[in-house]
């Protein structure tokens, strides 16, 4: 089953059940300290907190997402892009935990022919709360699980709330088995590759105060209305019905992984049978598909490069791609061909990617040409730092080498940790991030100077802490990341 089915699919098993079909919002999140959406429920926020009033109480939608979280995990595990598509149903007040389930439940178990998913239910295993014995219950009664197919974790995986008094509660995972080929049966789903995530489904029942419930508190009231937000991750179901190995291969990003074959002349070796760890070239392969995809969706929401916030992002992604293309020998531009490619796979679902192409073209080719000015000198560069690093028999590379690479010749910094790891070198993020600081530090004592302080109010920065385990991660996640690796 094709990706644009999976998605489609989703969206009519909700609308015959009575949901709103709502549209995608924007990647970019209203907050402008936020960077990107990654959550479906992330623009439904404020119907969740009552400050308005939804079209309908129950919605559905397909969200286009972005976790720079996971940019270090892309071509390294077999579940996480940089964009991917978060379908999610949401109820304000209507049907709760059994409800979520039961349509969960259809959705992933029905027959194809009844426009479901098909998955055989014997492979289906589920998480919830420990605290949660009413999820547990449901989950046998509606969904006929065995005891032990339903896992009990604690609230740091399976209790939501917004980081903030306010709403929260339970969640519940649903996990598929993909068999004894991704290793053995029985361990906690959440930490065995061979069982892969596809749905989340949070019950939003309580009021947590100071304390939350995530780390042992006990809720401080119960919330008046309760609320469904689930997430399925369209990318996770397309590996599992199209029966490859990760999302890298699914019908919407290995097509992209064939033009980087063929530029580089390259071949990809893939999941094959030992699933294994991918070789260096496969995750470039990897990285290019996913980062590109990311890139031109960036771009078709207005996003443009830049040197901070989401344009740093973005220029992250598209400066990755180019050099990924590089290391697999590649010496011609790949933008035009690369761009056009994520267009022609990417356009049934969003249709304003091929009004807006020539834009979106432009602006990734110019930032590859701006890039390639830089790249081989500030290579030379990186190289003689690692060769000085390595004659003074140290295996760092200082902050000030990678502050040049990054200031004089625009090679973001997980760019300069890639090389440096590379090379069996460590960077000095610390020091990194101290002369970034004072050079922020310069420039805001301009701005303020020019036209005084501005701040801005991060509405959605405690939410999206929670929106999944996961966080808004710019340049500042970047820089905290770690200090010496
Ligand atoms: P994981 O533990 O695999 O990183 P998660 O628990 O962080 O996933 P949630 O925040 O629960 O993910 O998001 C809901 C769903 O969105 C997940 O069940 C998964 O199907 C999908 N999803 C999350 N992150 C990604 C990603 N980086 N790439 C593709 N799909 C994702
Ligand atoms: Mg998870
Ligand atoms: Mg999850
Ligand atoms: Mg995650």
């Amino acid at each position: 089953m094709q990706t644009h089915e999976i998605r489609q699919r989703f969206l009519d098993h909700f609308e015959r059940t009575g949901h709103t079909v709502v549209p995608s919002a924007s990647l970019i999140s209203p907050d402008p300290a936020l960077l990107f959406i990654i959550a479906g429920m992330a623009p439904m926020v404020p119907y969740f907190l009552g400050q308005a009033t939804p079209p309908s109480d129950k919605l559905t939608s397909v969200q286009k997402c972005v976790r720079t979280l996971d940019i270090d995990n892309v071509g390294h595990t077999t579940r996480h892009n940089t964009f991917f598509q978060m379908a999610g149903n949401f109820s304000f007040g209507d049907y709760f935990k059994a409800g979520a389930i039961e349509h969960a439940w259809k959705l992933v178990t029905g027959s194809v022919d009844d426009g479901g998913y098909g998955f055989d239910p014997d492979r289906i295993w589920v998480t919830v709360y420990n605290k949660d014995d009413e999820s547990r219950a449901l989950w046998r009664d509606i969904a006929g699980l065995p005891d032990e197919r339903i896992q009990d974790r604690d609230g740091e995986d399976n209790y939501w709330d917004m980081g903030v008094p306010g709403p929260g509660g339970p969640n519940s995972e649903i996990y598929y088995d993909r068999g004894p080929e991704y290793g053995a049966e029985g361990g906690p789903v959440v930490d065995e590759d061979r069982y892969l995530e596809i749905w989340n489904l949070v019950f939003m029942q309580d009021i947590r105060g100071e304390q939350s419930p995530k780390y042992g508190a006990d809720p401080v009231g119960s919330l008046p209305q309760k609320n469904i937000d689930t997430g399925l991750g369209i990318e996770r179901v397309a590996v599992l019905l199209q029966g490859v190995d990760n999302v890298y291969e699914t019908d919407l990003l290995r097509p992209i992984i064939g033009t980087a074959e063929q530029l580089s002349g390259r071949s990809y070796v893939g999941g094959g049978d030992d699933h294994g760890p991918a070789s260096p070239d496969d995750v470039r392969f990897r990285v290019i598909a996913d980062h590109i995809r990311s890139s031109v969706m960036l771009i078709g929401d207005g996003v443009t490069p830049g040197n901070e916030g989401r344009g740093y992002v973005l220029r992250r992604l598209l400066r990755r791609t180019v050099r990924a293309a590089r290391l697999l020998g590649v010496t011609e531009p790949v933008m035009p061909l690369l761009t056009a490619q994520v267009r022609d796979l990417m356009s049934p679902s969003y249709p304003e990617l091929a009004e807006d192409y020539g834009r979106i073209e432009e602006i990734a080719a110019t930032e590859e040409q701006a890039f390639l000015k830089t790249l081989s000198s500030g290579t030379k560069l990186f190289e003689s730092t690692a060769a000085q690093a390595k004659s003074a028999n140290s295996s760092t590379v200082t902050g000030q080498s990678a502050f040049t690479l990054h200031d004089t010749y625009g090679f973001p910094i997980d760019l300069t940790l890639e090389m440096a790891s590379e090379s069996g070198l460590q960077v000095d993020v610390e020091g990194f991030t101290k002369l970034m600081d004072e050079q922020k530090a310069r420039a805001r004592a301009d701005a303020k100077a020019r036209k005084g302080g501005v701040t801005s109010a991060p509405v959605f920065t405690e939410l999206l802490e929670t929106g999944g385990p996961t966080e808004f991660t710019g340049y500042s996640e970047l820089e905290s990341e770690g200090t010496v690796r």
